[in-house]
């Protein structure tokens, strides 16, 4: 926790929030990175397939280059590995000022200042800049708070030890089964991973099968939860958070249902239920947004709910920046009094090039 004034909250460690962080540093604005990843770029490095070349990809029509050439791929792909590597050397190189393990949860206004509320406490800044990506876990809607994944997770030696339960039917929560499994049987633990999944088939690719096929030859101790409901989140006699999923039901003529569930303390919980944009959260933090309808747009699809920002950057609710990932692949614009839809190809350029801008909006504001 810390009552400490930034210039600048930034939230995520991304391409984005790291490139922030590098010119506010270089501009004299003192900031603050919070992400909830173990380490910085943990967002790439939960969803790019292992071994997969980074591309130094540029829209054709872009007049720039790279505005933060530091953290620009190189011109020849390397793979995400070696550039994960670099990007924690440069971190380290130029002392940026992150905290990991921090989520970020919503924004309060405290006079002149935006208080940052975060799982780890509160963090207060001149300005808030966005940069959480795309990829947002989908929560499981019960209450409580189990961990969400999206795509790959950074720590199964967490669950050793303890009866986990994987809530998903497809290649990502199979993939955390063979990880938790896995960090088990390196450890002798004997506990069980309970799989469950609404369906009563799992579905998941050929490859990833084999895969798991292997870690319950090699001992994996897995039960599998077909047809099972996650219902509801409860607080236990110790004040323990639980999970009860329901694993059958048995309807009755005298209308009273009997079913059978397990309950599991929320913390062993693992939820695979895919990732969703960043909508949920902007209007969790009061940024207005708008629906595509009748032919408005022309790269979201009817429907969509695009965030308002300013040329800019600047949401609606002031001091809040919004930047990279989290708004592509387009937003609304707010030019000249007009509001268009505007292309924002969802890269490592757009990214890091939104974050000058951003950076340079916020030292003309503060007069620095
Ligand atoms: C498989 C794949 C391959 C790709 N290949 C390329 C390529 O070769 N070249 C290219 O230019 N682009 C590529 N991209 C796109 C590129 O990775 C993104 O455009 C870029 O990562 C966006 O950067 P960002 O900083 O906005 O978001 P992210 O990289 O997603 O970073 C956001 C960070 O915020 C953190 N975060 C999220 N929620 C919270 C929260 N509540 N609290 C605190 N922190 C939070 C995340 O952990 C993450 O570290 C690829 C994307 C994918 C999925």
């Amino acid at each position: 926790m810390s009552d400490n004034l930034f210039d600048v909250v930034i939230i995520g460690g991304g391409p984005a929030g790291l490139a922030t962080a590098y010119l506010c540093r270089k501009n004299n604005l003192s900031y603050l990175v919070l992400e909830s990843g173990k380490a910085p770029f943990q967002g790439i490095a939960n969803t790019y397939p292992q071994g997969k070349l980074v591309y130094a990809s540029k829209p054709k029509d872009a007049p720039e280059p790279f505005l933060v050439d530091e953290l620009r791929p190189p011109d020849k792909p390397v793979t995400v590995e070696s550039y994960l590597q670099y990007v924690q050397h440069f971190v380290q190189h130029e002392n940026l000022n992150i905290r990991t393990e921090v989520e970020f949860e919503n924004i309060q206004d405290e006079r002149d200042r935006l208080v940052v509320l975060t799982d780890k406490g509160r963090f207060i800044g001149r300005k808030v800049v966005l940069a959480f990506g795309s990829s947002i876990p989908r929560e499981l809607s019960v209450y409580g708070d189990a961990k969400m994944v999206a795509k790959n997770m950074d720590d199964p030696g967490k669950y050793v030890g303890v009866r986990t339960l994987v809530i998903g039917g497809g290649n990502t929560a199979a993939d955390v089964v063979i990880a938790v499994l896995k960090a088990k049987r390196e450890c002798n633990d004997t506990q069980p991973v309970y799989w469950a999944h609404k369906s009563e088939k799992f579905d998941v690719n050929k490859e990833t099968a084999q895969r798991l096929g292997e870690e319950i030859l090699l001992g994996g101790n897995i039960r599998l939860l077909p047809g099972a409901y996650p219902r509801i989140g409860e607080v236990d006699d110790e004040g323990v958070d639980r999970l009860v999923i329901r694993i059958n039901e048995f309807k009755q003529s005298d209308g009273i249902d009997l079913y059978h569930a397990l309950s599991f303390p929320m913390q062993n919980v693992i939820a695979c239920i895919g990732s969703q944009g960043p909508v949920p959260i902007f209007d969790k933090v009061g940024i207005q947004t708008i629906s595509c309808t009748d032919g408005i747009c022309k790269i979201a699809k009817e429907g969509d709910r695009l965030v308002l920002l300013s040329a800019e950057m600047e949401s609606t609710r002031k001091g809040v920046y919004v930047v990279g990932g989290a708004i592509s692949p387009s937003y609304m614009k707010i030019s000249e009094g007009a509001i268009q839809e505007e292309r924002h190809p969802n890269l490592i350029y757009t990214a890091i090039n939104d974050s000058y801008y951003v950076v340079e909006a916020i030292k003309k504001r503060l007069g620095k």
